[in-house]
């Protein structure tokens, strides 16, 4: 792989923070799911994109997204490095086309899919809202769970 040094500290910080699993966001989305009594298993490995979070047997998946890797559409967040532009914008571009691909294989296989962007969590309770929703009952009550979360 053949990539160009971070830009600044602040990258190589951010770089590190987002390539990791357990994430802030994603410690926020578990606490969440868990309060909503959604059981799920953590980083999918068997299904398309390896999702965050997924439940098989209630056909979704969930991905927390990083702003910056994944580019989020109109966030201030999605930048692109003014050092090595050209590179960056094939990169950025590469993993959006990934996201892409993964999400249309997970709906054809009959999954929910939920992106959940790491700009969103600074909003707890919209964020919280918009999960019960999307995956909470028609009453917005969420789904009982006979399986146990499988949490941090
Ligand atoms: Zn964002």
């Amino acid at each position: 792989m053949n990539r160009p040094p971070p830009s600044s500290p602040e990258r190589s910080d951010l770089m590190r923070r987002v390539r990791r699993r357990g994430t802030a966001p994603e410690t926020l989305v578990a606490g969440m799911l868990r309060a909503l009594g959604l059981a799920y298993r953590l980083d999918v490995a068997g299904l398309p994109g390896r999702p965050d979070f997924a439940n098989r047997r209630r056909r979704w998946a969930l991905f927390v997204n990083g702003c910056f890797w994944h580019h989020h559409t109109g966030c201030r967040a999605a930048t692109i490095p003014k050092a090595n532009r050209a590179f960056w914008t094939e990169k950025l571009a590469a993993n959006r086309r990934r996201d892409a691909k993964a999400i249309r294989a997970l709906r054809a296989a009959g999954f929910r899919v939920v992106l959940v962007w790491e700009c969103e969590t600074r909003r707890p309770e919209v964020l919280r809202a918009r999960l019960a929703c999307l995956l909470g009952d028609r009453r917005g009550r969420p789904v009982p769970e006979p399986e146990p979360a499988q949490g941090p």
